[in-house]
């Protein structure tokens, strides 16, 4: 049975259940705030536990859509969707009979990419629903996000930079990310170009050779990334690494990087802040991928425009760390704060405009 007990649930404005049983389709699609937009967010399909499971990460995830497009600036609203099935399960009917449903939604709802959930599970979801963002690269999409997502989480790392050291120059820094896959390579190659050090780790030893080879970075075993002695830390592989035990290991003055739900615990945000390490919110700094997105969504792509809004990422956290620093909060509230006053200031222009 589902319960409705979920903290996250009465800010939704829906949440909708889908069923069909011809396909074995079991999938919940939560529409957090359409104030700024249609609700927009990725796909994810997971073997949860149980539905209360499923719906609590729906709710979770949804709400995170709407702060991080908010900060982003963009006219999109949050959303997302997940499918409860083993990603094996995942055959063309299945997804097609989640395409019907996102049909329905008739654009209040578009969807994309997130885990288990990629390009070519997109495509077939296209041939259902037009309402998908961060398609295969084509005449009206420019494909692959990440390297849009580094950019954003380097211009992320230089707002914080200069928060903390009062210059934003890469020069004599030294980076250590996780995960030199996609967004991790990316950030590699443009801290390294801008003077920086770069220090990787990658449970796949070729993504951190490949580092080691075109970047001259260096490569540590897995968990030895958490001492290396550098100025920034950048999780770009997995979430919740950043807790009570990692954080005791860092050395670093900076917590910036790509991947999402960073924080293990609110506390860990706490124990970032005690230890005076400046964390830049994950949602803030991931925004690049959405953002070009959005430069796909227009139907006319501008890039200049996708470059300045993804940089304007630098100024954002900039801004987040240094209200962080003056009102004592962390630094992640801070960034939710500002979200949800965007949304206010926008509901009340809305209401104005109103007869
Ligand atoms: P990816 O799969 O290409 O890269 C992740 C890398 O991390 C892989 O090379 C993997 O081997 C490595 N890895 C996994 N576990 C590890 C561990 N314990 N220690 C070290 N390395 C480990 O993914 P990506 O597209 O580069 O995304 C990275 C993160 O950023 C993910 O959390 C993703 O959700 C998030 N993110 C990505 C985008 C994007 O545009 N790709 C946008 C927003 C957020």
């Amino acid at each position: 049975m589902t319960t409705f007990g979920h903290r996250e649930f009465a800010g939704h404005e829906r949440v909708i259940f889908v069923a069909d049983s011809a396909t074995g389709l079991r999938a919940i699609i939560a529409l957090h705030d359409r104030t700024l937009g249609p609700a927009v967010g990725g796909c994810r399909v997971y073997p949860y536990a149980s539905e209360d499971d499923a719906l609590a990460d729906v709710l979770r995830l949804s709400k995170g859509m709407t702060y991080k497009n908010a900060l982003a600036g963009l006219p999109f609203g949050g959303g997302k969707s997940v499918i409860i099935a083993d990603p094996s399960a995942k055959t063309p009917a299945l997804i097609h009979a989640f395409g019907r449903a996102i049909d329905e939604l008739q654009g209040q709802y578009w969807t994309g990419e997130d885990v288990n959930f990629g390009a070519h599970e997109v495509e077939i979801l296209a041939e259902r629903t037009p309402y998908l963002l961060g398609r295969a690269k084509g005449a009206t999409n420019t494909g692959d996000p990440s390297p849009f997502t580094a950019r954003g989480v380097f211009a992320g790392m230089k707002g914080a930079l200069e928060h903390v050291f009062g210059t934003l120059d890469l020069v004599g820094r030294r980076v250590a990310i996780q995960g030199a896959g996609n967004v991790g390579f990316n950030l590699a190659k443009l801290i390294t170009k801008a003077g920086g050090e770069v220090v990787v780790a990658d449970v796949r030893a070729e993504s951190a050779e490949r580092a080691a080879r075109e970047l001259g970075a260096t490569v540590v075993a897995g968990d030895a990334i958490y001492d290396q002695d550098c100025d920034v830390f950048a999780p770009c592989a997995m979430g919740a690494t950043i807790s009570d035990q990692t954080i005791s290991r860092l050395k670093a003055r900076i917590v910036c990087g790509a991947a999402n739900n960073q924080l293990a615990s609110a506390d860990a945000g706490t124990l970032l802040r005690e230890r005076g390490i400046a964390y830049a919110p994950d949602y803030v700094v991931n925004a690049g991928g959405i953002i070009n997105a959005f430069g796909d969504f227009t139907g006319h792509y501008d890039v200049e425009d996708v470059t300045r809004k993804v940089d304007a990422i630098g100024e954002t956290v900039n801004e987040i760390l240094k209200s962080a620093e003056e009102s004592g909060r962390r630094s992640h509230e801070v960034a939710d704060a500002m979200a949800e006053a965007i949304l206010a200031a926008a509901r009340q222009q809305s209401t104005h405009r109103k007869p």
